[in-house]
């Protein structure tokens, strides 16, 4: 047991247990984060749960894809409009609001880039406000616009063909130094990371509609 005190809090440290919260159609304590009460089964509201609470996973930049594909389409198929056609219009109503936040929390979880950005934001970063391409770090920005004036002097359809081809390989690159990033509890070099991500997904965009745009 390592002392606490030379520990920062990772951001993957285990949350405290939600608090009971009193269901609101029998009353009985169902956990805060639970989609049924536990008690009479009544679907519950959306609450305050972060998006990996809601699928039931672990806090971390590394997610295995087909566990977070068998939770959310398991979650999904539980808040199927079928299964409430019968129920009071306040439950269809909380079954909506459930599958709304659902599908915000694959979406956002799914996505690394996204999913980073969630990520340093439950870290208390906020960077990269959507839209804001200001890149602050100086070497992030001299390769920015390094690629950005490559993928201008690229000529032809396979040159702007092997110019996105190297960006897909800096991606993955990128998205593999993200996972360590996290796992280090570095939210400077994640942040910084995130912002490279950004461009790089960004250019290869812009590359691949120069090369559909050209035939
Ligand atoms: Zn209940």
């Amino acid at each position: 047991m390592q002392s606490p005190r030379l520990v920062p809090t990772p951001i993957d440290a285990p949350e405290p247990p939600p608090a009971a919260l009193a269901c609101w159609s029998c009353g009985g304590p169902t956990p805060a984060d639970s989609l049924f009460c536990v008690t009479c089964a009544a679907v519950q509201p959306p609450g305050a749960a972060d998006h990996f609470r809601r699928l039931g996973l672990q806090r971390s930049f590394e997610l295995e894809r087909a566990n977070l594909e068998r939770r959310y389409f398991d979650l999904q198929r539980r808040l199927h409009p079928d299964r409430f056609a019968t129920r009071t219009g306040r439950e269809r109503a909380l079954s909506q609001a459930q599958a709304v936040s659902l599908n915000d929390a694959y979406r956002t979880l799914a996505d690394p880039l996204a999913r980073a950005v969630y990520l340093l934001h439950l870290g208390g970063m906020d960077v990269l406000a959507e839209g804001c391409n200001q890149i602050a770090d100086p070497v992030i920005l001299m390769e920015a616009m390094e690629m950005r004036e490559a993928l201008a002097a690229a000529q032809s359809g396979a040159q702007v063909a092997l110019f996105a081809a190297t960006v897909a390989a800096d991606i993955e690159e990128c998205v593999g130094d993200l996972a360590v990033a996290f796992r280090k509890n570095d939210l400077d070099e994640a942040a910084k990371l995130t912002t490279r991500l950004r461009y790089l997904r960004k250019l290869i965009e812009d590359s691949r509609a120069r090369h559909s745009s050209r035939g």
